[in-house]
């Protein structure tokens, strides 16, 4: 065994074979792994060993094609045979609801490059003769799916690594990992230490307790799951022709040949979690759980009557195995935060749909230090402090129940919740908001008129919110709009070294004492790591707001590049939040400060400390909805009385309270992007529009020499306004974009601009693609709407609102 490599990774399951791998793939040679047993003793072993492109989120979507394309290619390096069957993959649906969401998915892969097609119940059948199509409304199909030998595969990872470069060392337990004290990480093992640089924890099952031993709780939990498979079945043992792969999406079940029996896999409803005190440290290698057929009576009964030929014949084989599940059912993967080149590669629900893509990120962020592209839905920075131990469980519960279910884009989830209120709650909630929720905060929506239930019913197209919004976007362009903030994140950057520490990481301008300026964050690739706000309250003070949801990722950035010179401290919670917005927002400031607040007085991007009724609040004039506007932080605890005082003050102004949703709606009408839609580490400034706040000629920031490439150079992309010819959709994100029949683009979020009177939607196209251009159409749920670019803003082009 090395006393020293480079990299260790722990665990040899799929994951963490895919890790290794990769690692030698780009160049990383002295890398190891530690395997407690045989490689594959966790949740890999007993895989069904399916393999789909499914997935809500498309970076996601986009690795597990990667992963799928992988197969052939380590079988060939290796000779390892993986039981790769492409048979192709059919995703059903039943419901018209369903259709629609595979009409939108199946447009989305096409726009990615992946060959998959609708198809009829009839070519359904015609796939699968066994299946009784009376209920199917229709399918994907996907030439690229099927499935592998999950042994065989996680061997090749394993083999190809080793050819690489890489050891790996079977029954070697880690017991312990502690930080040497001089930058480098020991991985004490049941057969000896070894010194590094990196450790990866890919300890699946044991994931949870690997983290422990760095004082680190990572959100995930074990869940029991079955399949069975079945005796052979005639039809089957007739055919020449393999099934393909099928995820009934109604029916919560998946389902593949074996041999010429089917394999059945289910979702069911209520689902059982295991070993909530940890992973026995024995479980594994070739033992599974009792199973407990009563769990799965409801989701086979649907299956035997879509596939009548199962219930002809009797059960072969059952298999109860446990595997784990995050909060959100997506992967961590990524530094830990406050822990020097400690890896997380762990959480993986579909380790042989995903695994490849992991390894390959997680690869690239230890080699080249960045992953390429964003992969923010998998990173382990998405989940904060209000993740604890009962919230994980409850979410991954539901996610397991509802794993086959419509991602609605309006749809949040219940469990969980609420676990975070902002302090002005209760007053939002009896002006019936409807709410939703942002890092474990609850978040007005959208306010329901008196007297109607405060819900908004998941739906694809536009839903029952939708004159609400719209009354709510009114009152902000000609009245005022009050809308709850805490949820933005707030950072106090201070100390004597706050001025040049920030001037090197943010690649803007900082403003003078008392001015505000809209700042990007790079990383060293040039790529977009943050579109920030930056309050300069004092000569050595800074606020630094953005999206609130971001603040465990924010927060591991900073302690990675701020210098000791200057303290950052993340005090969203420390203050709430309220936006004032609209024309008569000065009138209602007046009355609130009890002095005039005149244009002199607090000018367009300048922020004061004012008195406001008894709350010291930090005063902000801008607004992202292009009105003229305030946004006012005061102490949380006095957030409630604040907002008494705003509704006390409003008579005469056409006030009322506005969510989320407006926001939304207002500031596509100015096309302002925002953070994970158009702005995301996928872009650059230049090809964002961000690049007018790069001060390019600082003498020095994080990015730097990149952004001056990115300058210098033509975009082959850029982002665009679209107005869209549509009726009851609107866009809500990664749609294609066409022109005649070729994609050039895709949309990054879109919503109906109620003041402007369209469905809008912002983008980015080739940059060859200009206004006027005929020929452009956008895919709503399978539909092809036309649009155009908007060479301006649907309102105020010239900005004058603002200023006002
Ligand atoms: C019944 C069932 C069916 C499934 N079907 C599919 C499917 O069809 N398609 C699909 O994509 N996924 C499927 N999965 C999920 C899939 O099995 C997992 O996503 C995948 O195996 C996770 O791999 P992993 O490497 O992260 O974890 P694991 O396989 O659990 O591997 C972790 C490894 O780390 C080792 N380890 C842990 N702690 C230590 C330590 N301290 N020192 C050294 N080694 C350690 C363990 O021994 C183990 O080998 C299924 C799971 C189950 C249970």
């Amino acid at each position: 065994m090395k006393s020293h490599a480079h990299v260790v990774v722990i665990g040899g399951g799929v994951v963490g074979c895919s890790v290794l791998y990769h690692l030698t793939k780009l160049g990383c040679t002295d890398v190891v792994l530690c395997e407690r047993k045989e490689l594959t003793a966790g949740s890999s072993w007993h895989a069904a060993g399916q393999i789909h492109a499914l997935n809500a989120d498309p970076a996601v979507a986009r690795l597990q094609g990667y992963t799928l394309a992988l197969y052939r290619e380590i079988a060939d390096a290796t000779g390892q045979d993986v039981g790769l069957h492409l048979t192709g993959g059919l995703l059903l649906a039943e419901t018209q609801d369903r259709w629609d969401f595979l009409r939108a998915d199946c447009a989305r892969q096409q726009m990615f490059g992946a060959a998959t097609e609708l198809v009829s119940a009839q070519e359904v059948r015609e796939l699968c003769p066994i299946m009784d199509v009376t209920r199917v409304r229709g399918a994907i199909y996907d030439p690229r799916e099927g499935h592998i030998d999950p042994y065989g595969a996680t061997h090749a990872f394993a083999r190809a690594a080793r050819l690489g470069g890489a050891e790996i060392y079977r029954h070697t337990r880690v017991v312990e990992v502690a930080p040497t004290g001089k930058g480098t990480w020991l991985v004490v093992t049941e057969q000896g230490s070894i010194e590094c640089e990196h450790v990866v924890n890919a300890a699946g099952l044991w994931a949870r307790e690997v983290g422990r031993m760095v004082g680190v709780e990572l959100p995930l939990v074990p869940i029991e799951h079955h399949y069975l498979v079945t005796e052979d079945i005639p039809e089957l043992a007739q055919s020449q022709r393999e099934l393909p792969g099928i995820i009934d999406l109604d029916g919560e079940m998946y389902l593949r040949q074996e041999g010429k029996g089917l394999l059945l896999g289910v979702y069911e409803k209520d689902a059982t979690p295991w070993a909530l005190g940890g992973t026995p440290w024995d479980y594994g290698d070739t033992e599974l759980l009792a199973p407990n057929l009563d769990r799965l009576t409801d989701n086979l009964a649907k299956g035997f009557e879509r596939f009548p030929a199962v219930a002809r014949v009797g059960i072969r084989r059952i298999v109860n195995g446990p595997f784990t599940f995050t909060p959100d059912g997506n992967p961590l993967v990524g530094p830990v935060r406050g822990l020097r080149n400690y890896w997380a590669a762990c959480g993986v629900m579909a380790g042989f749909c995903q695994g490849g893509g992991v390894g390959l990120t997680l690869a690239q962020w230890i080699v080249h230090g960045e992953p390429d592209g964003d992969v923010y839905a998998m990173d382990v920075a998405r989940f904060g402090a209000y993740v604890t131990r009962n919230y994980t469980l409850a979410k991954a519960r539901e996610f397991y129940s509802r794993r086959f279910q419509i991602p609605y884009p309006n749809e949040f989830w219940p469990a969980g919740r609420p676990s975070k209120t902002s302090a002005a709650h209760q007053t939002l909630k009896a002006a019936n908001a409807v709410f939703g929720v942002s890092y474990g905060l609850e978040v007005p929506l959208y306010f329901s008129s008196p007297g109607e239930p405060a819900r908004e019913l998941p739906s694809l197209r536009r839903s029952n919110a939708f004159q609400a919004v719209h009354d709510e976007c009114h009152a902000a362009r000609s009245g005022v709009g009050i809308l709850d903030i805490s949820s933005f994140s707030k950072y106090e950057v201070t100390g004597p070294g706050a001025r040049p520490a920030l001037d090197r990481l943010l690649a803007g301008r900082l403003p003078a004492a008392g001015r505000i300026r809209l700042t990007p964050m790079l990383a060293p690739s040039g790529r977009l790591m943050g579109d920030l706000t930056t309050l300069r309250l004092d000569e050595d003070r800074f606020l630094v707001c953005g999206s609130g949801y971001l603040q465990s990722w924010h927060m591991r950035w900073f302690s990675e590049h701020l210098t000791d010179h200057a303290q950052v401290r993340n005090v969203t919670d420390e203050y709430g939040g309220l936006a004032l917005i609209g024309p008569r927002s000065r009138e209602l400031l007046t009355r609130l400060a009890g002095i005039e607040v005149t244009d002199a007085r607090l000018p367009f991007m300048a922020v004061t400390p004012f008195d406001l009724a008894f709350a010291p609040a930090i005063v902000a004039r801008l607004s992202v909805t292009g009105e003229l506007g305030y946004e006012v932080y005061v102490p949380t605890l006095q957030l409630a009385a604040l907002l008494d005082a705003v509704l006390d003050a409003v008579d005469g102004l056409y006030a009322r309270h506005i969510g989320m949703y407006a926001l939304n709606s207002l500031r596509l009408e100015k096309s302002f992007g925002i953070w994970s839609r158009e702005f995301s580490r996928d872009y650059t400034p230049r090809m964002s529009g961000l690049d007018r706040f790069v001060a390019y000629d600082k003498p020095d920031f994080i990015g730097r020499d990149a952004a001056l490439r990115d300058r210098d150079s033509e975009p082959d992309k850029r982002l665009v306004t679209l107005a869209i010819e549509s009726r009851g959709v609107d866009a809500s994100g990664y749609e294609p974009v066409w022109q005649d029949r070729s994609v050039v683009g895709f949309v990054t979020s879109g919503g109906y601009g109620h003041c402007a009177d369209l469905s809008l939607a912002m983008g980015y196209l080739t940059s060859t693609i200009t206004e006027g251009q005929e020929g452009l159409s956008v895919s709503l749920l399978g539909d092809t709407c036309a649009c155009r670019i908007l060479s301006q803003p649907a309102i105020d082009p010239s900005g004058a609102r603002m200023r006002a």
